[in-house]
């Protein structure tokens, strides 16, 4: 066999290059996307699979070799064509039309056995025209972060991109923000749609109505797809996807996560998360807390989060007005704070054992006294939830200072005058309003809504520092698989 031939006959046997991929985007025409080609690596070391979204896809992951990602997702053997996405978009405030998938592309959309299409979106597989002064690459850690965050906010519930694989590429790149030379690695990420606010905002920067709505209904008919047959179909996509970021934010803020870079060109136009750069968890509730060191005025800080995803909304209006009645738009942006604050409390009550009704000011006053706890002392927001739910016990109905007695956080701070309105309201709830049944559903729904596990800097430090110093990955695949095992299936 000549080796032409012998990389047919790998492509042909490859079960990601026997998909079904359905040329969605593509169809729309090239105004949305430039055909590009990955670049070549010295190396090919699969560093990462996430077997658990093979069977999504149809695949058994036994049924797929290493070696098949390789080929497919490393050295993008036999797939054409590879498109480079169009966008602009608002970063830090300031409109940017010089954006674009400057270090990767759509690689395929694939439809999931669930009936979602999927897009494959790579990240760190060279350049395009849209790389500006950058190489177009990835840093390892980079793509080892970007799955830790997808993995833990999976777990958690929240809407979420996930990452298929990374490849490591054997080249040495230059960082300011990381010790220089690092590794190099492609990732492949899964994901709803890589159709962003800022792909609309590039159509209206072009005056170009015809584009936005052809892109409009392509999305509609595949992210919305319940709303094709509504007469106000477009007005009550705008609405959707108000409650959809509302609830992807409110998500974000419950589970403790900051996002870090939130520019319109990292919101998704389906109302997934994705693209997880600077991202940090938070330490403690510290509602200045920022992911980003070059985010220097704070912007994108933990407390502004929902009022940024609010405003990108809002900038969005300009460009779907071609399309859609400002009007109905800004009745659609009103319905934001409320369907915040109602998922918000929703989860923060879940996350504290409470999935029942609750008298409405005893619920408001718990959320506040927890809190005004949280925000006075730099007690960790992990560990508060997870000793909650690891101490649960049926003693905390019957006496408030049974509450956190056994965990560090009450012994240290039990004594305090927050910690004492907290477990007094906490224990006020469970005495007078919850029954002996309910006990047990409070303690499932504790376990369930705070994984013991965390993410937190210190923690992605201590896996990496070994990949880093000795190429040992074990701590981290450890650390991966605790955090899918820790996913809760239960509903409540
Ligand atoms: P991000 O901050 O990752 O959302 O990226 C913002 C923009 O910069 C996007 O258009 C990226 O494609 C581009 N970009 C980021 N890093 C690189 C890089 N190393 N090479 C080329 N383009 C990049
Ligand atoms: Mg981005």
């Amino acid at each position: 066999m000549t080796l032409a031939e012998t990389s047919k006959d790998t492509c042909s046997k490859n079960p990601f290059l026997t998909l079904k991929y359905e040329p969605a985007l593509e169809s729309l025409g090239d105004d949305y996307y430039d055909e590009v080609v990955a670049a070549k690596f010295p190396l090919h070391i699969l560093r990462w699979r996430n077997d658990a979204l093979l069977p999504r896809l149809g695949l058994n992951p036994q049924a797929v070799t290493d070696e098949d990602f390789i080929v497919a997702f490393g050295k993008f053997e036999g797939r054409i064509p590879l498109l480079a996405l169009r966008y602009h978009g608002y970063q830090f405030g300031e409109y940017n039309p010089l954006l674009g998938d400057g270090r990767g592309f759509l690689y395929g959309q694939v439809r999931g056995r669930d009936g979602n299409l999927y897009d494959f979106g790579t990240k760190g597989s060279g350049k395009t025209p849209y790389s500006r002064g950058g190489d177009g690459m990835l840093t390892l850690k980079g793509g080892v972060r970007e799955i830790l965050a997808a993995e833990m906010l999976n777990a958690m519930g929240v809407r979420t991109s996930r990452c298929l694989s990374v490849v490591e590429t054997g080249l040495s790149l230059w960082r300011g923000d990381e010790p220089s030379p690092t590794r190099s690695c492609v990732m492949v990420r899964m994901s709803r749609s890589h159709i962003r606010f800022g792909t609309f905002e590039r159509l209206h920067y072009f005056q170009r109505p015809d584009l936005t709505k052809k892109l409009l209904d392509h999305v509609i008919e595949q992210y919305y797809s319940h709303l094709v047959d509504e007469a106000e179909k477009y007005a009550c996509f705008y609405a959707e996807l108000v409650k959809r970021i509302a609830e992807l934010v409110a998500q974000w803020m419950a589970t403790g996560f900051c996002h870090g870079v939130l520019n319109t060109d990292n919101m998704s136009i389906t109302g997934e998360g994705f693209d997880y750069g600077p991202y940090a968890f938070i330490p403690n509730y510290d509602p200045y807390f920022t992911a980003a060191y070059f985010d220097y005025y704070k912007r994108y800080c933990y407390i502004n989060q929902p009022q940024i995803c609010k405003e990108n909304l809002e900038l969005l209006q300009q460009a779907l007005k071609a399309v859609i009645s400002p009007a109905d738009m800004e009745a659609g942006l009103r319905m934001f704070d409320e369907c915040y604050l109602a998922e918000y409390q929703r989860l923060m009550w879940k996350k504290l054992g409470f999935v029942q009704q609750l008298p409405p000011r005893e619920a408001e006053e718990l959320l506040k006294a927890t809190i005004a706890f949280l925000k006075h002392y730099p007690v960790s927001y992990h560990h508060f939830f997870a000793d909650i739910a690891q101490g649960f016990s049926r003693k905390w109905q019957e006496d408030a200072s049974e509450i956190l007695r056994e965990s560090e956080i009450g012994k240290s701070l039990g004594k305090s005058e927050l910690f004492q309105h907290w477990s007094g309201v906490y224990h006020r709830i469970l005495s007078n309003f919850t029954s002996g049944e309910e006990l047990e559903t409070i303690a499932q729904t504790l376990l369930c809504s705070n994984p013991k596990i965390t993410i937190v800097r210190p923690v992605i430090e201590s896996v990496w520092e070994p990949i880093a110093q000795e190429d040992n990955w074990q701590p981290f695949y450890d650390l991966v698989k605790q955090i899918q095992s820790s996913a809760c299936t239960k509903q409540f």
